[in-house]
């Protein structure tokens, strides 16, 4: 499984690389796209490197392994780091998941939202909230179907007092993801959602062009998990 030889810092360069000609193709600044290195399922042997080449942003699908990996390693780093969830949140892991992450990706129906609010309440901090857009309208994939965005936008910052920082999607596989960016680009335009967490190793450069601020950007940059 583990491939130790795989080089993550140079990786890490080229991802860079790739970002800054694709947001200067499009008449953006590289630094308006965030790398957010998604670490799930990698040894450490290729996270230590990224880390040590100065990248602090990381993006986890799960709370359980998120705070295995990173509650007792995070003192120890030099810059602060910032968690991202970026997978499914049970309501039942809220609390915890408001303790480790710095920004949650994955506000994507009433309930969290409500539980959610009551915690950051209860704690007396918020993380920055992103809220997931199923784009293809799957069945299998979490996120507000696109029709019911505009309304739930609007219930987490009118009933629920939550600022919506940014909208993230996960387009199908198989289908050319340019027109699901767009969409999530429309959504957040017409609701002045400021941010679009977009794009991952096979499409972040695409994602760039359709206005992406952050990408999600896992296998090209530690190898195959
Ligand atoms: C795993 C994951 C990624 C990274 O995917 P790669 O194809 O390995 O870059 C990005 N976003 C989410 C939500 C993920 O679960």
């Amino acid at each position: 499984m583990t491939a130790p030889e795989f080089d993550s810092a140079a990786a890490r360069q080229a991802i860079l690389d790739r970002i800054a000609a694709a947001a200067k193709a499009a008449g953006r600044a590289a630094g308006d796209v965030t790398l957010v290195a998604v670490s799930k399922q990698q040894p450490w042997e290729r996270i230590a490197p990224v880390l040590a080449a100065g990248q602090t942003i990381f993006g986890e699908n799960r709370v359980q392994e998120a705070q295995t990996r990173w509650a007792g390693r995070r003192a120890e780093q030099a810059a602060p780091l910032e968690l991202r969830l970026i997978g499914p949140l049970q309501t039942n892991k809220a609390r915890e998941a408001l303790e480790l992450f710095d920004v949650i990706e994955t506000v994507d129906r009433p309930k969290l939202a409500r539980v959610l609010a009551e915690e950051i309440q209860r704690a007396g901090r918020a993380p920055r909230l992103y809220v997931q857009v199923n784009t293809g309208e799957e069945a299998q994939k979490a996120g507000v179907v696109p029709p019911d965005a505009d309304a739930f936008i609007a219930a987490c910052r009118g009933e629920h007092g939550l600022a919506v920082e940014g909208l993230m999607c996960i387009p199908p596989q198989g289908e050319p993801a340019g027109p699901h960016f767009a969409l999530l680009a429309r959504i957040a335009a017409r609701n002045g959602v400021p941010r679009l967490s977009m794009g991952m190793s096979a499409d972040f450069e695409t994602a760039v062009r359709f206005g992406a601020t952050s990408v999600r950007v896992g296998s090209a940059l530690f190898g195959s998990r």
